[in-house]
């Protein structure tokens, strides 16, 4: 990481100087993140024309992406949250999904819009959209701030995609360690 970021992060508080060994370099920083997070809102207006979509939020760390999005897309909006958690280490998914909260409202001939924040082997993912495809929406699609190249084991149909990122594991803007670095402004590399 830069060293002006790392300071800046660090006289903020965003963390502690003993911490900071473990962060890389930067992957995107908060320009390219504010003008892609542009481009898909409007791309989201065009498609979604006319309609009402229902953007669903995975927790936690889509949070502020669908924030910063949310308010790039032109169109009446509705909200839901549901948070999954998966077994597995602190930086790999086993790919086997437990939904923590569930959703407040009925997809029933809803537009569906799922926000996440990254897809790595994809398998959290695969689980969602069959949950979810089982609640009958009227259309299901998703919209992925991160996909890691090359390590989804099926073939995801990802209508919008932020960045296609090296298969690295990665914090901030909402990405976490240990529930560590979300309010980082920027995406940076990560190493144990
Ligand atoms: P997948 O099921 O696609 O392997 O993993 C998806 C979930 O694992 C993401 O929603 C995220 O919670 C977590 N994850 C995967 N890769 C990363 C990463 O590089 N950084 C962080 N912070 N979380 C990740």
């Amino acid at each position: 990481m830069d060293q002006d970021r790392l300071d800046l992060a660090v006289s903020k508080g965003i963390f502690s100087p003993d911490g900071v060994q473990n962060l890389g370099r930067v992957i995107v920083d908060e320009e390219t993140l504010r003008k892609r997070v542009g481009e898909l809102g409007t791309a989201i207006t065009k498609d979604y024309s006319g309609k009402r979509p229902l953007l669903i939020g995975v927790l936690k760390g889509a949070f502020v992406f669908m924030s910063d999005l949310a308010r790039e897309i032109q169109l009446p909006l509705e909200f839901d949250f549901m948070a999954v958690s998966s077994y597995g280490s602190a930086t790999k998914t086993s790919g086997v999904v437990r939904i923590v909260k569930d959703l407040d409202l009925d997809l029933t001939q809803r537009d569906v819009l799922i926000i996440e924040d990254i897809v790595d082997s994809g398998l959290t993912l695969s689980y969602l959209l069959r949950n979810l495809l089982a609640r009958n929406p009227k259309s299901l699609e998703v919209c992925a701030l991160l996909v890691k190249e090359g390590l989804q084991r099926s073939e995801l149909d990802l209508k919008y995609v932020g960045f296609r990122i090296p298969p690295e594991f990665v914090v901030g803007y909402g990405l976490d360690i240990d529930e560590n670095y979300r309010n980082l402004p920027y995406i940076c590399s990560y190493k144990d």
